[in-house]
């Protein structure tokens, strides 16, 4: 965050350049070689995650933006004082949408709470003026992030809230959005997902789903196709203008999970200039085994609760549901993945398709963090990783924010062209 200029050519010497340090030495002076930390580098950096779900604790009478918060793992991740300290310059900022039913009942119900939800987000940006403030394009995520402000770019997750009229897109668009995912855990009305194992895996975009891609475009919004069914995201490539992003995906060939997608695929989004963003929720990073005690203890909760869809229930069912889930977790924690299988994710993703096409959105606030990299002040640590493996400041550059300001001047082009 706080930006300190150190030589540019430092990150040479530290990396891949590293036998030529005799000679520069020689010529430049030594003071400025022996600043430039992996952390002092990260600190120089713009540095941008693509899923930030954080929105969804500005309503907790309990959080506090400002404040250093206890950290819960997968829930409390971010703040400012840890933006501070992992070098966060902020990113995209999610408005979640739960999938509920098909009907104008719950439509209405959802776009009223995914409203709410944007307004929570312009909010906080309003009562802090001078820590957060809103970018409406990638030229205003660069300079905010210069001026040492906190960068507050807006998505969509899952567009259910939209209802069957992807017009709705352009109020949330009005009020600063410039990404949307179009699906969730289930099939909605624009589309298959990943994970509903009701329907043909081969399900992809309805007509109001590619109608939405087109809309997107229009309006010169990003298009992100995690959580998507693979044809969901086919049809996407096929029908958007601009390159597709996964914001929080992983790769099936280090974990084959319906929510990772496989090499081929990756070089495939990549060669229409694409980008994936590597997430970090253990369940998607590798397979996990609940100890036997919190089996039991959620087996005890499906038979409480049974029949109830915890994210469609009522508000007092929906809290006396999270009571439990929490007493659960603190008693008997889901097991974690690590910040090296992470890594290895983000590794082979850098190998198979390179840093124009590789960056980080780990799910922070919706469930992400593993061992080693439990909130976003850990995240000097992945610069760390990258330097040690080779990988330039110019690199670094890209896959910290570069790449995803990139898809983001793309859809804006787009939009110029289209009106
Ligand atoms: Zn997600």
């Amino acid at each position: 965050m706080r930006k300190m200029f150190l030589a540019v050519s430092a990150l040479a010497l530290l990396g891949a350049c590293a036998p030529k340090a005799a000679e520069t030495e020689a010529a430049a002076p030594v003071e400025a070689v022996e600043a430039a930390t992996p952390a002092e580098i990260h600190a120089t950096l713009m540095v941008l995650d693509s899923h930030l779900d954080t929105p969804a604790n500005l309503s907790n009478p309990d959080f506090d933006i400002m404040a250093d918060n206890p950290r819960k793992m997968g829930s409390v991740q971010v703040d400012v004082p840890k933006m501070t300290r992992g070098g966060l310059d902020g990113g995209f900022w999610v408005i979640f949408t739960p999938q509920g039913p098909l009907t104008d009942e719950a439509y209405e119900a959802a776009f009223k709470a995914a409203t709410a939800r944007q307004d929570e987000i312009l909010k906080m940006v309003a009562d802090h003026p001078d820590t957060f403030e809103l970018a409406y394009s990638a030229d205003d995520a660069e300079r905010i992030a210069a001026s040492g402000k906190f960068v507050v770019l807006q998505s969509m997750e899952n567009s259910y809230p939209l209802k069957l009229d992807v017009s709705n897109l352009e109020t949330f668009y009005d009020k600063g959005l410039r990404m949307v995912g179009l699906i969730h855990f289930r099939d909605n009305q624009f589309g298959g997902s990943a994970t509903d194992f009701t329907s043909p895996d081969d399900k992809g975009l309805t007509d109001l789903g590619k109608d939405l891609v087109r809309e997107a475009n229009r309006l010169g919004l990003v298009v992100d196709g995690s959580h998507s069914s693979d044809a969901s995201v086919r049809d996407m490539m096929e029908i958007s203008t601009t390159p597709v992003i996964l914001t929080h995906t992983g790769l099936k060939s280090v974990y084959d999970h319906p929510r990772n997608i496989t090499d081929e695929f990756l070089k495939e989004i990549a060669a229409q200039g694409g980008v994936i963003q590597i997430n970090a929720y253990s369940g998607y990073l590798e397979e996990l085994e609940d100890s036997p005690e919190r089996r039991a203890a959620l087996e005890q909760l499906k038979v409480e609760f049974e029949g109830v869809n915890p994210f469609t229930a009522d508000d007092e069912t929906k809290a006396r549901y999270m009571e439990r889930m929490e007493a659960i977790n603190a008693e008997f924690p889901a097991p974690r993945s690590t910040f090296e299988k992470f890594m290895e994710h983000m590794l082979r993703a850098l190998e198979l398709v390179g840093p124009d096409h590789v960056g980080m959105g780990a799910d922070w606030d919706g469930g992400g963090g593993v061992e080693g990299m439990e909130d976003v002040s850990f995240l000097p640590k992945v610069t760390e990783r990258l330097i040690t493996e080779g990988y330039t400041e110019e690199d670094l550059k890209k896959i910290w924010g570069g790449n995803l300001m990139r898809v983001m001047r793309q859809a804006e082009a787009a939009k110029e062209t289209t009106e």
